[in-house]
């Protein structure tokens, strides 16, 4: 990581782009908030495969993309083979955890006696594979790391970073994000799944898709724009060029894709296509007020950032760090 760090300075020679670098070192998860998850995990695992042995427990999402901060939770993904019916009481009483109200299908909890949450699912794989397609572009560019988790801090900060509450997931935002990246005149990022497409096979073995991203080298970008320029023309991208009613954002091909009658993107507000199964990952935005709201996010922050080139102007960095 150090060595990252000074290949980073080169696109840190703005303003805005030292305050992105402070609010990610400040911000990022560290190596200790990992080491705690891990070993959550792992005793889960233990627990779990006293009934079902056969079973396996992976930690996914931020904390294993490498999107993660400080504050992020720890997503988890329980692969049980085989004709069993998985009992949610069972969990509860075996690992002596407390709930937490949930609103998607997933086991929501936290440790006792801490303020480490878990969300838990059961066989649903495609995020093991794509938390795998993800680490390796959030490695592929050290500018990918920073930008990423500064625009989840500005989305959480305008309230439109909770799929809950009929805005965006940080899984949405982060292939926004990417697909802005991908289809830059220089791109800073190439389509992973199309360079390498046996690193990302949908049919892999599930155990073999932590190992995808050891074979990819990184991407040489000619894009030399600092890490400030990116942002505010990532909010330029959505607050001015991208047409929310024509076109459909896909990571797996790096480009746009026009939206057609489908079931997947009829009525739908925002389309961005889930790159291993092709479903609307943004179908939680259902609500006119809401995606007007997100809308209005990107062009009152992009005309504020282009103003002032200042990070104070989009978000409260006091209150963050
Ligand atoms: P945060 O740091 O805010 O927790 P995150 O990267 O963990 O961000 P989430 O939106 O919490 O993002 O999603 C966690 C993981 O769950 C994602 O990395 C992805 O693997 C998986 N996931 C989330 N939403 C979907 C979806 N609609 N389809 C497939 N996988 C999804
Ligand atoms: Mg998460």
């Amino acid at each position: 990581e150090p060595q990252n760090l000074t290949s980073l300075r080169v696109f840190v020679k703005d303003k805005l782009s030292g305050q992105m670098v402070d609010l990610f070192e400040a911000c990022q998860q560290q190596t200790s908030d990992l080491d705690r998850k891990e070993a959550c995990r792992a005793r889960l695992q233990v627990d779990i495969q006293k009934q079902f042995p056969e079973s396996r427990l992976y930690l996914t999402g931020s904390s294993m993309s490498g999107l993660g901060c400080r504050s992020s939770d720890a997503d988890l993904c329980l692969v049980v083979t085989g004709n069993v019916t998985f009992s949610r009481h069972y969990v509860i009483l075996t690992i002596k955890i407390q709930l937490i109200k949930a609103k998607v299908p997933i086991l929501k909890f936290k440790e006792r006696g801490s303020f480490l949450e878990f969300d838990l699912n059961v066989n649903n794989t495609v995020g093991i594979r794509n938390t795998f397609l993800l680490r390796t572009y959030a490695y592929a560019d050290v500018r990918v790391r920073p930008l990423i988790l500064v625009v989840k801090k500005w989305a959480r900060h305008h309230q439109i970073n909770d799929a809950s509450k009929g805005t965006l997931s940080s899984y949405t935002l982060v292939l926004m994000i990417l697909h802005y990246l991908q289809t830059l005149e220089q791109p800073v990022l190439p389509s992973f799944q199309q360079t390498h497409p046996e690193c990302f096979d949908p049919l892999m073995d599930i155990d073999e898709v932590p190992d995808g991203p050891k074979h990819v080298r990184p991407f040489t970008s000619t894009n030399q724009s600092s890490l400030g320029e990116l942002l505010l023309g990532f909010l330029r991208y959505y607050a001015t060029r991208f047409s929310w009613d024509k076109q459909v954002i896909s990571v797996r091909q790096a480009t746009v894709l026009p939206k057609t009658n489908s079931k997947e993107w009829r009525n739908k507000f925002i389309c961005v296509e889930e790159p291993f199964e092709g479903n609307n990952v943004a179908r939680a935005v259902h609500e006119k007020i809401k995606f007007d709201a997100i809308k209005k996010c990107f062009s009152e922050s992009y005309r504020m950032l282009n103003d002032r080139k200042d990070l104070v102007s989009i978000l409260a960095l006091r209150a963050i760090i």
